[in-house]
């Protein structure tokens, strides 16, 4: 795809459910052409909600991809989730996108997952225009909401509109049209909303006054990041819309400001200049900084995971000087490299969904998966529209997005690049999920299809994750909330006509200990004549990192063992680390293990011996320190009508809630606080039945905490 790198933009659309991301996105596919008529999201019949689930519920879970030119720039647009359940899927794309269009709804304002999307974009510095939607709707605020974006998110917007209007059209001064203030036009827009065409015109008398008191503020703000503009402003001269965009496009590259622009993309109004926006104000892949990987270490030749924890526990444990750092410009003579964020199982072969940061790629060559220590084949390369392939293409460079056919073992995640240059870029962190459900297949001939299947949906969606329970024979499988776990029943049952029941979910617990402590395990036995003998000596102790799961490392200092022996020391420590706990067989959190050393004995002390002993070792430490049950705890935020503030709040408690805070939003009230999903099962419901249908909540992971020991007692020891 040979293009002026200048002229490309990556970018997504990001929002609260509901905000109408997925109206934003058809009506920019419908003005650029690439659709000939709008899909409407009530009568399902867009473009990115492709899969039936979505059409069903209204909701885009799945981020797609679709491309298409606006003037002279081509656009990638990554259409994402707003449901907490599915924020990995939004977590993969800011990771990979180079800037933002976030809608807000002019009526609810700034709502608990904008806050939760912001940040995220602030996580991954994604440069981003704030477009406020629903102008039409009964009750919308600009200003209000404008407000909240400062106040709320902590951001720096900058209005580049004002409405003209607000509300509906039967209403006194309804939403009617849009004042430019950086070229001081009225936009108006047909009635028609099939008609792509808008009108430009002075801005009417009776409105000068008002626009012009708001380009004031806007050109204020704007004086912070450009001297000539302050200069002109000083003199009173002519500001030329050239200088105005410029300097917008700097502060917004910068994180310094975000344009605000309004509209109602339900009935096409305001979406040219939002496509506008992205093209003067949103970074083009050369104005993001290189990407920064780190040299992969050597595996040799063994390749996959062991090596790869094991290097990441000695980065923890600090001892071992950190791999040299590696830089990629954004520039196609560089070395190939780019990152695997999804992968889309398809009958001819699992689509890589990639971003080139650097280089360029042909179809049927080689690549190098340094994570992996695996080369894998590229065998074709395909520009993306929503899940359709629907182009081939002979190369790939810089700055694209596109899917790959050809690899077998890379995941999500995953580095790919040049054989001959490698760099391992940092991964993509997938959130802990917090409940399950069990499934078991009716007949043992659903019982390969069922697992085939899974494998297959895990390979699609990181988040998810499937186990099989020997003893029972039942698969266990989990996620990030309740409507995850559905949505994947649904498909399941629907999708792939799997005859399986399904049990009802239940909450993903963890087990981790109270207490540090150090053991000796110690191998005695005898194995075929050969008399063993082992000793390991281990710390396991509680652990707040960023890690999921259990942190092995090794602290087995000099060459008093042979390195062979602590290898299969730590490899059992790893292996038994990824097993359940004591209390209910729960996967291990929070705990860190370390290999503090051991003995060995000239005869007898083989790489068995060391298994066992440091099998013995883990096993007796978890016993002997004081076994914890952790539990999911949520972010809870309501937003209810005042009458029933005092239901919710009786009704939080009874759910072993802690109320943070509660508030005042518009006429409706507020309340944040953190509760545990056990508690919380079928909670829209309920909270629908307490308000008789006029609350909201969001629910969000937020940590794994002890649970009290009632629960806990539930579970033999
Ligand atoms: P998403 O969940 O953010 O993708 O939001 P959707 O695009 O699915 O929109 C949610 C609902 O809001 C749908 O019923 C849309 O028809 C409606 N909607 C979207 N934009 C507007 C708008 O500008 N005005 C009004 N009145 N409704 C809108």
């Amino acid at each position: 795809m040979a293009r002026e790198l200048k002229q490309l933009r990556n970018i997504g659309v990001i929002a609260h459910i509901d905000a109408g991301k997925t109206t934003v996105t058809e009506r920019m596919l419908f003005l650029t052409g690439a659709k000939h008529c709008v899909g409407k999201v009530d009568r399902g019949s867009t473009e990115t909600d492709e899969d039936p689930e979505e059409q069903d519920r209204g909701i885009t879970i799945y981020s797609a991809c679709v491309t298409f030119d606006w003037n002279d720039v081509h656009v990638n647009l990554l259409d994402t989730p707003g449901h907490v359940d599915f924020t990995a899927e939004v977590e993969r794309c800011l990771r990979v996108l180079d800037g933002g269009v976030v809608v807000f709804s002019a009526r609810e304002g700034v709502e608990a997952q904008s806050e939760t999307v912001w940040r995220q974009a602030d996580k991954y510095h994604v440069p981003r225009v704030a477009f406020i939607n629903k102008m039409d709707r009964e009750g919308a605020d600009f200003y209000d909401t404008v407000d909240e974006i400062t106040d709320r998110l902590g951001a720096h917007p900058v209005t580049l509109q004002i409405p003209v209007g607000a509300g509906p059209a039967h209403t006194n001064d309804p939403f009617r049209g849009i004042l430019d203030l950086v070229t001081m036009e009225l936009l108006t827009f047909p009635e028609d909303e099939q008609d792509p065409n808008y009108t430009r015109e002075p801005i009417p008398e009776d409105l000068v006054e008002e626009a012009e008191l708001w380009r004031e503020k806007m050109l204020d703000q704007l004086s912070h990041f450009c001297d000539d503009l302050t200069e002109l402003i000083l003199q009173e001269e002519q500001i030329p819309v050239e200088l105005i965009r410029r300097t917008i496009r700097e502060a917004t590259i910068a994180h310094q400001i975000q344009p605000v622009l309004c509209g109602s993309a339900l009935h096409g109004i305001g979406v040219q200049p939002v496509l506008d926006a992205v093209a003067h104000y949103l970074p083009c892949p050369l104005d993001m900084p290189p990407v920064v990987g780190t040299e992969p270490a050597k595996t040799g030749g063994k390749g996959g995971k062991r090596s790869k924890s094991r290097a990441k526990a000695t980065k923890a444990d600090g001892e071992e000087t950190t791999a040299k750092k590696l830089a990629r410009k954004p520039d196609p003579k560089e070395p190939f490299c780019g990152l695997v964020f999804k992968i889309l199982p398809a009958k001819t072969g699992d689509v890589y969904w990639i971003r080139v940061y650097s280089g360029q790629l042909k179809a049927n060559s080689r690549v190098y998966n340094p994570g992996k220590d695996k080369k894998e084949n590229v065998s074709q390369l395909w520009q993306l529209h929503a899940t359709k392939r629907d182009e081939m293409l002979p190369e790939v460079s810089t700055g694209d997005i596109v899917g790959l056919i050809g690899p077998k073992d890379s995941i999500t995640g995953d580095t790919l690049c040049d054989t001959r240059a490698p760099v391992l870029l940092e991964s993509i962190e997938f959130p802990e999920t917090v409940i399950a459900m069990a499934i078991e297949p009716e007949s043992t001939s659903e019982r390969k299809k069922l697992a085939d299947t899974l494998e297959m949906m895990k390979r699609q969606d990181p988040t998810f994750r499937a186990r099989e329970n020997e003893e029972t024979g039942q698969t266990i499988i989990s996620g990030m909330g309740e409507l995850h776990l559905e949505v994947i029943k649904h498909r399941l049952l629907r999708d792939f006509n799997l005859d399986v029941k399904v049990h009802k979910p239940r909450v993903s617990y963890r087990e981790t200990i109270g207490q540090a402590i150090e053991v000796t395990g110690e191998c005695h036995r005898t194995i075929a004549g050969q008399q063993l003998f082992a000793k390991v000596n281990i710390r396991m102790e509680p652990y707040d990192g960023d890690q999921a799961g259990v942190l092995v490392i090794n602290h087995c200092i000099g060459d008093a063992l042979p390195w062979p022996l602590v290898e299969a020391a730590l490899d059992e420590l790893h292996s038994r680390a990824e097993g359940g706990g004591l209390i209910g067989s729960f996967p291990l959190s929070k705990l860190k293990v370390t290999l503090l050393g051991g003995e060995a004995q000239v005869e007898g002390s083989t790489e068995v011996a060391f298994r066992i002993a440091a099998g013995e070792a883990f096993e007796a430490a978890l016993k002997q320190g004081n076994p914890v049950l952790l539990e999911p705890i949520m972010r809870l935020n309501i937003t209810t009508p005042e009458d029933y503030l005092g239901d919710f709040v009786g009704d939080s408690q009874q759910r072993r809630a802690i109320i943070a805070k509660t508030g005042q939003r518009g006429r409706n009230s507020t309340i944040e606080a953190r509760a545990p999903l056990a508690e919380l099962f079928g909670y829209s419901s309920a909270m629908r039945s307490l308000s008789q249908g006029r609350a909201g909540c969001s629910l969000e992971p937020l940590e794994y905490a002890a649970a009290p020991p009632e629960v806990a007692e539930g579970f033999s020891l």
